[in-house]
């Protein structure tokens, strides 16, 4: 019993320390993630807004050919009406004449519609690629002084690592479970030594009888008021006995 308790005070330990380390880095990761999803996501927006603008453009140029042709055209007819020898050759060519001003109505009204679309698109884009680089600027600075503090502590944090695979396999795996539920639900502690007569996580008095059992370090208690595993540690001991 007093092996298992060693171990898990070993284990806590070391979580504490892997703890500290993420405490260290902060929210920085998360704040790198969003970041990271923010910048896709307006860069996928700029990418459709431009593509939208070259959709227009092409939809453009093929109105200003097909305005071309019809320009020509209505010369051409316009050209005939004057040369018309028959009433019915001038009513013909008169409303080929008007089906080429509708069409230049229509490619008009449709081109003016385009350039508005583009003119929209096109001021959108500006606040959304400053918007871009103001955010890869903040994305690049956070990710450094990420990598720079995952640097500074991965060593470390790989040995914490090493040590805790070590050292869970040494204790029973209900314990374990039981460990990792108290350690998740309490901030991530989950073993406290008792300090003055007290539980360490909680500083909740502990009765004197269980004391004695924990000096004796034969049972694994934990406090009836936060569920931490306790122990008593020599340190204490030396302390009681003055
Ligand atoms: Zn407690």
């Amino acid at each position: 019993m007093q092996k298992i308790i060693e171990n898990l005070v070993a284990l806590q330990t070391v979580d504490t320390k892997l703890y500290e380390i993420e405490m260290l880095r902060g929210d920085l990761p998360k704040q790198v993630e969003s970041l990271k999803a923010e910048l896709s996501e307006l860069q996928e927006e700029i990418d459709s807004d431009k593509s939208s603008v070259k959709t227009f453009q092409s939809e453009r140029s093929g109105l200003e050919n097909e305005q071309a042709l019809n320009s020509e055209k209505l010369t051409k007819y316009q050209d005939q009406l004057y040369k018309a020898t028959s009433n019915r050759e001038y009513e013909a060519t008169s409303s080929q004449i008007e089906f080429c001003e509708q069409e230049t109505n229509r490619i008009k009204t449709r081109m003016t519609e385009i350039d508005l679309k583009v003119m929209e698109l096109e001021e959108g884009l500006k606040p959304k690629e400053e918007k871009l680089s103001a955010l890869q600027a903040n994305f690049k600075e956070r990710e450094n002084e990420l990598n720079q503090k995952v640097e500074e502590t991965s060593k470390e944090e790989a040995d914490l690592k090493n040590k805790r695979a070590a050292i869970v396999p040494l204790i029973r795996k209900d314990i374990v479970n039981k460990y990792e539920r108290i350690r998740s639900a309490k901030n991530g502690l989950a073993v406290a030594p008792i300090i003055r007569d007290c539980c360490g996580g909680c500083f909740n008095q502990v009765p004197p009888q269980i004391i004695i059992e924990l000096r004796k370090r034969d049972a694994i208690r934990t406090c009836e008021f936060c569920g931490r595993i306790m122990y008593y540690e020599k340190t204490e001991e030396a302390v009681a006995q003055g």
